[in-house]
């Protein structure tokens, strides 16, 4: 599964010609910065793509390997996911959107604990509280407490150098109306929703994913729109929930109040083979794999997804996984972006943060999507 980027561009290639999505490859080159991108899924995305890209390149023998992406800091108010940034890429880490004023290009830095330098970026990837919009949360929309943030978020990008803004929220978030308003009518939009299944993966996680971008300063050049470029990409489902119970573990001890949770599952209408022990099946809301046999969607309270075959949990590490990012040796060899520093971060934040995280190969395809389908409106002076 952390062969995403590779497959990605191998159907792209297919489709397009191989000397065509190299000819696009070579002219990609990104400042990244995110916001609220969690444990580093926009980072793991864009690192995972440039390796598949510097081996595609080679391999086609065009240009040897070059730097198409930079990553110069993240925002995240999350001091665990801080640690793991922090630990895993050594980019400047700024925690308060609010307070943060990219017209100010300086602020203080929880990885080096001192002032460091804001700059300027290209890309953004965003992924502002979703709580407020969630069919699990309040709903109160733009009423609710995390609208300042976001505000405080598309007056920054608003301000800054700019020209593309990647956003991802939950599929109730009116994100078109609402980033076209923050940002002005000189930004131009595309919108898709993407569940990781459809690319195959056996974990639910429909999400929307927006990207916004300068039309004086880029035209978007396909030759697809950002929903056929994901429908291009998908793929039949070959996993099963079984693939994320990857971890040799003990067997889990459930509380009292665990095994008669477990026992009202297995007395109602539909019985799942791993049952979700924090919600409880006696007052009908039990919760479990899809119907497709995949992970439900993940939510912070998500650390108690039993299996009776295995008589264990998930663990933290493999709901992680489940958003395919890098923890071990292994899967960084494989997708090429480095291992997620987990080692001093206690289960309990594990499990946050794949409640809080986004799916690797969805932010991927939107993020190829970028590298290769936007040009400068204007051509550099060539003397
Ligand atoms: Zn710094």
């Amino acid at each position: 599964m952390y062969r995403w980027p590779k497959i990605y561009l191998d159907q792209l290639a297919a489709c397009f010609g191989a000397g065509f999505v190299a000819s696009r490859l070579v002219k990609w080159k990104w400042n990244l910065s995110t916001c609220f991108s969690g444990v580093g899924c926009a980072e793991s995305a864009a690192l995972s793509l440039q390796t598949a890209a510097r081996r595609f390149l080679k391999k086609h023998r065009k240009m040897s390997a070059m730097d198409h992406v930079r990553i110069t800091s993240a925002c995240e108010i999350d001091k665990a996911c801080q640690e793991v940034l922090g630990a895993t890429y050594g980019h400047c880490c700024f925690e308060d959107i609010v307070t943060m004023d990219m017209g100010k290009k300086v602020c203080y830095c929880t990885t080096h604990k001192k002032n460091c330098v804001l700059e300027p970026d290209l890309e953004d990837t965003n992924r502002p509280v979703c709580v407020d919009y969630s069919l699990m949360g309040k709903r109160e929309k733009e009423k609710g407490k995390s609208q300042v943030c976001h505000q405080a978020f598309y007056d920054n990008m608003k301000n800054s150098q700019n020209s593309v803004v990647v956003v991802e929220n939950v599929c109730e978030y009116d994100g078109e109306r609402i980033v076209q308003q923050a940002l002005g009518n000189i930004w131009k939009l595309e919108v898709v929703r993407i569940d990781p299944r459809i690319f195959g993966f056996a974990s639910a996680r429909a999400r929307m994913y927006l990207v916004a971008y300068r039309s004086d300063k880029l035209r978007w050049a396909g030759p697809w729109t950002l929903q056929s470029f994901v429908e291009m990409l998908r793929s039949r489902v070959e996993m099963s929930v079984w693939d994320y119970f990857w971890m040799k573990l003990p067997k889990s001890q459930l509380s009292q109040s665990n095994e008669q949770n477990l026992a009202d599952y297995n007395k109602s209408s539909r019985t799942y083979m791993v049952a979700d022990l924090n919600q409880y099946a006696a007052n009908g809301r039990g919760r479990g794999e899809t119907k497709d046999d995949c992970l439900p969607t993940l939510t912070t309270g998500s650390g108690r997804l039993y299996s009776q075959e295995k008589r264990r949990f998930l663990h933290g590490t493999e709901l992680l996984t489940s958003h395919v990012l890098p923890c071990t040796d292994e899967h960084s060899k494989i997708c090429g972006a480095p291992k997620l520093e987990l080692q001093s971060i206690a289960n309990t934040n594990l499990v946050r943060m794949s409640g809080n995280a986004m799916s690797i190969p969805c932010v991927g395809c939107i993020l190829l999507a970028c590298a290769l389908s936007f040009q400068p409106r204007t051509q550099p002076c060539r003397n």
